[in-house]
C-alpha cells in the first residue's frame, strides 16, 4: 500500500467500527494493532482455563492508587476487549445525555443530545446485527428503525424467571445482543460472556468491524504493532506515530483508539493533547455486583442464560428516588467459574451453580477528576475513585428483596473485582470547552487538528449500560465527520 492517509491505532470496538465506516471511501487506511489475532484453541470454551488459570489475561502489571500491583483483565488482540465481551449492545437511555441527579452527585450531561446520536445507534445496531425487541422496556429511548433480528430466545429457566419478575411488578425485557446463538453453540455448549469469540457467532470488533474493513483493498491491518508515542510538529499537527520497535510512521489523519486506559497512557507518555490537564482524569468503570438467586430444589440447566434485563430502577427507585441502575443476566455461571471466584471447593461449587440464576447489577459511576489513570515512569497507575457506591448497595439490597419475593429463597451477592476495568471509560472526555475537555464532540483533539480519539476514553459519563454500542455509534459519527472535513476537497 502507498503511504496511509489515515492511521488508526487500535482495532477494538472504536477503531474497528471506524475503519469499517471509512473503508468504502477508498482512502488508504492503516490499522496498527498491538496484539495478534486470537486463533481457536482448546482453552476457548474451558471455564477453568479462562476463570481459574487466567489463560487469556495479558502478562501485564498495573498499580492501584495505593501502589499495589495487580494484573488487569484488559485484552490486547485484534478486536480488543470485544473478543471477550458479553455482546450486550445496549443504547444509553435518552435521559443519560442531560445532567442526572444521583445519590452522590450530578452527572455533567453530554455535548450532544440522544437525538443527535440516534441515527448512529441505529447504524451500529444494523452493522453488529443486534438481536432485540423494542417495546418491552419502559426506559427504551426512541428508535428510528427496528432491531435487525429478533431476540435470542430465553431458555426455559429464564422464561420462568421472566414470569416471576413480572409477577412482582417488574418489566423484564430482552437483552439486545450481538450473538447468533445457533452459530455460537456449534463451537461448544457454553455461554459467550467472557469466552473469546474464535469460532463464530459473536458479533465483535474483529468478526464485524475488522472483517468488514479488510474486505476493502485500501485497508491494511498490521498486528504486533504497538504504538509507544505520538510526535507533534511545530504547527501542532501529529507528525509521527512511533512504534515500540523504533519505526516512525505518519499520515495526514491519526486516530487513537487504544481503549480508555491505553489511550490516556499514550497521550500522557507523549505529552500531547493535554492543554486542559484532563487526560487520564474522570476515569470511570461501573459499580457492579454478581447476584445469585437460588431455589435449593429448582435446577437451572441453562447453557447461556444471558437474555434478559430489567430497567425499572434505571432512573429512580433509590433513596430520595435517586437512580439505581440496570439489571441483566450474566452468562451462566458453572462450577469452575464459581470455584474460581469463591472459597467453595469444586464439587460444592458445581452443586450450587446448577441451582443458581446469575444476575448482574450495574450502577453508574460518576466522573471525578481525581479518579485517574497516571504514568509514573513507565508504570500505569489506575487510581479509580469509585463514586456512587451507596446507591449501588441500595440497588443490590432492593434486587435481593425482589428476587426473594419472586421465589428464590436464597440470594447471595458479591461485588465484582474493582481492578478489572471491563467497562473503562472517560479518560479523555469530549466537550465543547477546550479548558475542561480533551476532544470536541466529534472526537477531534482540541490541541491537534489532525488527531482524533475514537474509543471509550471520550465518554463524558458511564451511564448504567454496557458501553460498546455507544463506542461504535460514536465511531460511525466520527467517520462521517472525518470524511466530510478532512477530505472535503476530494483527491
Ligand atoms: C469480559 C468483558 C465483557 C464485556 N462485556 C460487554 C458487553 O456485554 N457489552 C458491552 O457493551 N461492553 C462489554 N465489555 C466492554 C467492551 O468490550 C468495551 O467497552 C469495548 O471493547 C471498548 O472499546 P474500545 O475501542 O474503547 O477499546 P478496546 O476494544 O479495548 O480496543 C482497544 C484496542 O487497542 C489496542 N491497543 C492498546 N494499546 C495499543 C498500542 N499502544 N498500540 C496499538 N494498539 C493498542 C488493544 O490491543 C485493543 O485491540 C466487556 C469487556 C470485557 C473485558
Amino acid at each position: 500500500m502507498d503511504a496511509a492517509e489515515i492511521i488508526i491505532i487500535g482495532s477494538g470496538m472504536g477503531g474497528a467500527s471506524l475503519a469499517a465506516a471509512l473503508a468504502p471511501s477508498g482512502r488508504r487506511i492503516l490499522v496498527l494493532e498491538k496484539g495478534d489475532y486470537l486463533r481457536p484453541s482448546p482453552a476457548d470454551r474451558d471455564a477453568a482455563a479462562i476463570f481459574g488459570r487466567g489463560h487469556f489475561r495479558p502478562r501485564e502489571v498495573w498499580y492501584d492508587g495505593k501502589g499495589r500491583p495487580f494484573n488487569p483483565g484488559n485484552y490486547y488482540n485484534v478486536g480488543g476487549n470485544s473478543k471477550f465481551y458479553g455482546a450486550v449492545l445496549l443504547r444509553y437511555r435518552a435521559e443519560d445525555f442531560a445532567p442526572i441527579r444521583h445519590l452522590e452527585g450530578t452527572t455533567p450531561g453530554w455535548p450532544m443530545s440522544y437525538a443527535a446520536l440516534e441515527p448512529f445507534y441505529q447504524r451500529a445496531e444494523e452493522m453488529y446485527r443486534v438481536r432485540g425487541q423494542i417495546g418491552e422496556d419502559p426506559s427504551e429511548p426512541p428508535h428510528s428503525g427496528r432491531y435487525p433480528f429478533s431476540p435470542v430466545p430465553d431458555e426455559p429457566a429464564i422464561a420462568d424467571l421472566r414470569r416471576r419478575l413480572e409477577g412482582v411488578g417488574l418489566h423484564p425485557a430482552s437483552l439486545p445482543l450481538g450473538v447468533d446463538i445457533e452459530e455460537w453453540l456449534k463451537g461448544g455448549q457454553t455461554t459467550w460472556d467472557a469466552f473469546p469469540g474464535t469460532t463464530g457467532g459473536k458479533m465483535d470488533a474483529e468478526s464485524i468491524g475488522i472483517a468488514g474493513a479488510l474486505a476493502h483493498p485500501n485497508v491494511t491491518l498490521r498486528t504486533g504493532a504497538e504504538v509507544r508515542r505520538l510526535h507533534a510538529g511545530a504547527d501542532g499537527r501529529i507528525a509521527g506515530v512511533e512504534l515500540a520497535g523504533g519505526e516512525t510512521l505518519s499520515a495526514p489523519t491519526v486516530v487513537l483508539a487504544a481503549g480508555a486506559v491505553q489511550t490516556a497512557v499514550l497521550l500522557l507518555r507523549s505529552g500531547l493533547a493535554n492543554s486542559s490537564g484532563q487526560v487520564g482524569r474522570n476515569f470511570m468503570n461501573h459499580n457492579t455486583s454478581a447476584v445469585l438467586a437460588i431455589h435449593p430444589f429448582r435446577k437451572n440447566p441453562s447453557v447461556y442464560q444471558k437474555t434478559l434485563m430489567v430497567n425499572d430502577f434505571y432512573l429512580s427507585g433509590g433513596p430520595g428516588d435517586a437512580p439505581l441502575g440496570n439489571i441483566q443476566l450474566l452468562g451462566k455461571i458453572t462450577g469452575p467459574i464459581l470455584a474460581a471466584n469463591s472459597p467453595l471447593p469444586g464439587f460444592l461449587a458445581g452443586f450450587v451453580a446448577r441451582r443458581t440464576v446469575d444476575l448482574y447489577a450495574m450502577s453508574e459511576d460518576l466522573p471525578d477528576p481525581e479518579s485517574r489513570i497516571m504514568l509514573q515512569g513507565d508504570r500505569i497507575v489506575m487510581d479509580w475513585r469509585q463514586k456512587n457506591w451507596a446507591a449501588h448497595l441500595a440497588f443490590v439490597d432492593k434486587l435481593k428483596r425482589l428476587l426473594r419475593r419472586a421465589g428464590y429463597p436464597i440470594v447471595l451477592s458479591r461485588p465484582f473485582d474493582s481492578r478489572t476495568p471491563s467497562h473503562q471509560c472517560g479518560t479523555a472526555r469530549m466537550g465543547t470547552d477546550a479548558a475542561t475537555s480533551v476532544v470536541d464532540p466529534f472526537g477531534r483533539s482540541h490541541d491537534h487538528a489532525n488527531l482524533f480519539l475514537c474509543d471509550a476514553s471520550v465518554l463524558p459519563t458511564s451511564a448504567a449500560v454496557n458501553p460498546a454500542l455507544t463506542v461504535a455509534a460514536l465511531a460511525l459519527r466520527t467517520a462521517d465527520h472525518i470524511l466530510a472535513t478532512e477530505f472535503a476537497g476530494g483527491g
